[in-house]
């Protein structure tokens, strides 16, 4: 199947960028292995809309993966940037934006007392369990198959985006020594975890989840399953960290935590903190972070963590993100949502539109999707055609049926209606795709 043919511009970039760069693409989920085609070269992006290199407009359902909450090119955002780099872009020293990102994070999730800044969500993640296995001295770390923490090399097994994506059972490069201390288990599986527990007494450092699972599509933990895990935690003596990079400042004021109101002990957050620069961080208990270096001995540092334009970024967007715009962001999400659902069901398509605060994700499947082992049953070859549907008719969604959608305060009447008006072509191409010849 090839729909090259649909962008000119982006076929030939995408040449270009396949000699000189693997795959052609700086990060997997960005090709369209999962959905074949071309990916689109984006040249610039305004409120709801991307532009591609070809000149084709798009609503864009992907929001880069979660961070442009409020839309592209935010005037108060882009102001607050630029001048953040007339004065400058990386000083290696302590600057004020730091501390005012910090405070504002603080200010926000009361769970985190202090925080620690750096550059990517991999980053907050590898970091916190560094910090995790350093403050309780034990080695082993439980995780959730499906649940993706970013490419840390103990984190790679069973996890979900893009190693989802490409049904990749663990990747080539980590050792058995770098993952043989990862224990991983179903998600929303209690009793799995107490098991764990028992099975390795007094030698599991953490239990990392997501907040609430985008990364096999969108996976709510059922009630009382993350207040379960922190009394597992707290009981045995290891530390629960809430993976809040994709929900962190998204789905609430406060994330995820905003909802469900468990305080964990670390918790990490990257994309929407950043505003569309690479920020992230990872806090929480003040008497867990005062074992990172300078305070204590547990090492972690970074030539550009806290810089003065990825802080100025974030923090304008930060600050943006009242309860008014979150009202708005959930409202456009049910809007959506309402929409796919009613397309899907007036072809018939087996479906279900999981949601977790405005995040969501279409399963071709009738079933409740509770962890990676339902969302491999679904019927991912639908999303094939549906996709190539929404592209063709100016839709920008993630090319993969194991990802959230995410949308932002700036998808207006306008974007929704293009949004309704490319829906019901793309839920006939989902009823007729057979799965023959079509990759998993
Ligand atoms: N944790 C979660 C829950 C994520 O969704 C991601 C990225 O999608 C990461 C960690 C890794 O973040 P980054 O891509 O910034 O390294």
């Amino acid at each position: 199947m090839s729909y090259s043919y649909e962008a000119p511009v982006s076929q030939a970039l995408f040449d270009r960028a396949s000699v000189v760069t693997p795959g052609g693409v700086n990060s997997p989920v960005r090709a369209f292995r999962a959905v074949g085609g071309t990916p689109r070269f984006m040249v610039s992006g305004d409120g709801p809309y991307l532009t591609d290199a070809d000149g084709r407009e798009y609503v864009d359902l992907v929001c880069s993966w979660g961070p442009m909450i409020l839309g592209h090119s935010r005037p108060e955002v882009i102001e607050a940037v630029q001048a953040a780099v007339a004065r400058g872009t990386s000083f290696g020293t302590p600057g004020e934006g730091e501390v005012a990102l910090a405070e504002e994070i603080v200010g926000r999730v009361a769970p985190v007392e202090q925080v620690r800044l750096v550059s990517s969500g991999t980053e907050a993640t590898m970091s916190a369990i560094r910090l995790a296995r350093g403050f309780t001295g034990r080695a082993k770390i439980v995780k959730f198959a499906g649940c993706y923490h970013g490419h840390v090399d103990a984190l790679l097994a069973a996890a979900g985006s893009g190693v989802a994506t490409f049904g990749l059972p663990d990747t080539p490069g980590v050792t058995g020594a770098q993952a043989g201390d990862t224990v991983v288990l179903p998600y929303n599986d209690l009793q799995a975890v107490r098991d764990a527990f028992a099975a390795h007494p007094g030698e599991i450092a953490c239990v990392i989840t997501e907040a609430s699972p985008g990364n096999m599509g969108v996976v709510p933990p059922r009630e009382g399953f993350n207040a379960g895990l922190k009394e597992l935690c707290a009981a045995n003596g290891a530390l629960y960290i809430s993976d809040e990079v994709m929900t962190g400042f998204r789905t609430s004021k406060a994330g995820w935590y905003g909802i469900d109101g468990v305080a964990p002990d670390l918790m990490t957050f990257g994309k929407v903190m950043g505003g569309g620069f690479p920020a992230a961080a990872f806090g929480g208990r003040a008497d867990v972070m005062a074992h990172l270096a300078p305070a204590g001995p547990v090492y972690q540092a970074g030539t550009l963590s806290g810089n003065p334009v990825a802080t100025a970024a974030g923090l304008a967007q930060l600050r943006l993100l009242d309860d008014a715009a979150y009202a708005k962001v959930d409202a456009v999400s049910a809007e959506i949502r309402g929409l796919v659902s009613d397309a899907l069901g007036k072809e018939g398509v087996a479906h279900r539109v999981q949601t977790a605060g405005n995040m969501f994700s279409v399963f071709f499947t009738s079933d409740e999707v509770r962890d990676y082992e339902d969302a491999k049953r679904q019927e991912a070859f639908r999303f094939t055609g549906f996709f190539h549907s929404m592209l063709a008719d100016g839709v920008y969604l993630p090319p993969s049926a194991f990802e959230s959608w995410f949308v932002s305060t700036a998808h207006d009447d306008r974007a929704i209606e293009r949004v309704a008006a490319a829906l019901p072509a793309a839920a006939g191409a989902a009823a007729e795709a057979t799965g023959e010849g079509v990759r998993a």
